[in-house]
């Protein structure tokens, strides 16, 4: 999941999930909530953990009474993966003891709502806990986004690179970084003044993060006029084409800059670090390669890319 995706997510319905294992309750809750939101359902904890796992709803409706696992430990596993934490869990059953809601709710459900419901007042309730859920996903994606240029900012570069490093490491495939610094641009600055800096930084960063596109590739602003671009399962010849890609990306915005490196124009280097990640291993030493390249693009006379 990434930023994007919780950002667009507000855009659409939400999804709520219904857990129960007799198909006539999920009949009637469908009914009360089909009209607003999207819906998918499960029947037994299987299905449920991996509908929840593979599509994180907004909110999951969850019976107790079923066969093999209950509600109860469907929630604690839930709760357990960081992937599924955050989704609420509202119990909806027909245990209506005060001991039974305690349980629930210390399995570290949202809420507790018993049958026979009120119609009425369940989607009442479901529509606060998405209201609430979207406020949290909103303050989430904000958190992880750069203020001045709206891509992914140096939090969510370190999340994701952290996320990847395991996954690349445990599907041993390879992972690329590429590092990208603005050439020359505190003459950029110097000449036109802060505010066309900050202008140019943001059309820089949006022509950069337009150029990878596999789902698991991120653009990041890491600090000042500084990116950073993840390629996980990519080779290194790889992110060196997506490297010149980069640069040819900013050349292209054709921005004016009269103290430039190359034709007038704000260009960009870029350095290329590739690795086969262990899973004892830390990311330390692709970054440094990335960043030793990166500098001898700068050496070499900036506006291009250095690999391995
Ligand atoms: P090089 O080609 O070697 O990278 O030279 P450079 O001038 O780009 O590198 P240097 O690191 O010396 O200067 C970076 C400049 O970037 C310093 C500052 O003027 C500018 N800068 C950093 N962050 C921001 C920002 O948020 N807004 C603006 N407008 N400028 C910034
Ligand atoms: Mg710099
Ligand atoms: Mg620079």
């Amino acid at each position: 999941m990434n930023a994007h995706h919780e950002i667009d997510a507000s855009q659409e319905r939400s999804r709520v999930l219904i857990v129960d294992d007799i198909p006539d309750n999920i009949k009637s809750l469908n009914a009360i909530l089909e009209d607003d939101y999207s819906i998918s359902f499960a029947t037994y904890w299987k299905k449920a953990l991996e509908i929840a796992g593979r599509t994180l709803p907004d909110l999951i409706l969850l019976d107790i009474l079923m066969p093999d696992m209950d509600g109860y430990e469907i929630c604690r596993r839930l709760k357990l993966d960081p992937a599924t934490r955050d989704i609420p869990v509202v119990f909806i059953t027909a245990l209506d003891s005060e001991a039974e809601e305690e349980k629930g709710l210390s399995a570290g459900a949202a809420d507790y709502i018993t049958k026979p419901f009120h119609p009425a007042i369940v989607k009442l309730r479901v529509r606060n806990h998405l209201m609430l859920k979207l406020q949290r996903d909103r303050l989430a994606a904000l958190t992880m986004t750069d203020g001045l240029t709206e891509i992914a900012n140096r939090r969510r570069l370190d999340m994701h690179l952290d996320a990847e490093w395991r996954r690349c490491a445990r599907a041993r495939s390879p992972l690329s970084v590429i590092m990208v610094d603005i050439d020359r641009f505190k003459a950029f600055n110097d000449s036109y003044g802060h505010a066309s800096g900050d202008e140019c930084l943001k059309r820089v960063a949006q022509a950069l993060e337009a150029v990878p596109s596999r789902p698991g590739d991120l653009v990041a602003r890491s600090g000042g006029e500084e990116f950073v671009c993840l390629l996980p399962g990519t080779d290194a010849e790889g992110a060196r084409l997506i490297a010149e890609r980069l640069c040819a990306a900013v050349y292209e915005l054709a921005i004016p800059h009269a103290d430039a490196s190359a034709d007038g124009r704000v260009t960009v280097s870029a350095g290329v670090g590739t690795v086969e990640p262990t899973r004892d291993g830390t990311p330390e030493f692709l970054l440094k390669q990335a960043d030793e390249r990166l500098y001898e693009a700068k050496s070499a006379g900036r506006n291009r890319a250095v690999g391995p």
